[in-house]
């Protein structure tokens, strides 16, 4: 089992991420971030650390949970689901996820053919 530090806007979470995940969250820098990783089951995660109370949790954060705002972002993406990671304490948001569907899960992103 791997703890990981993947940062929020508004502090990080230590979690336990598959290599597919750990790919994602890293943007090269040196750091690994919460956005594009997608959603984290809560069991993954152990650990919080709150910007606003200063202070780290040994505990996850709590979800919250905007399901279904089916909003296309591009063409053949949508975005179906948007969370953010929250403070039990405070409530502030620790970071953001997003899960994207493809339309058309045979094409490319950005590459379909008009389907006239
Ligand atoms: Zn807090």
């Amino acid at each position: 089992m791997t703890e990981l530090k993947v940062q929020g806007s508004g502090g990080y979470i230590i979690a336990d991420l598959t290599d597919e995940q750990a790919k994602k969250a890293d943007l090269g820098v040196g750091k690994l971030f919460l956005a594009p990783i997608g959603k984290i089951e809560t069991e993954k995660m152990f650990k919080y650390f709150c910007k606003e109370c200063d202070t780290e949790f040994n505990n996850p954060p709590k979800i919250q949970l905007e399901e279904n705002p089916n909003e296309e972002v591009a063409d053949n993406l949508i975005l179906v689901e948007r969370g953010q990671y929250t403070c039990e304490k405070c409530s502030a948001t620790i970071g953001e996820y997003r899960v994207f569907k493809k339309t058309d899960e045979s094409g490319e992103i950005g590459k379909a053919n008009p389907s006239e």
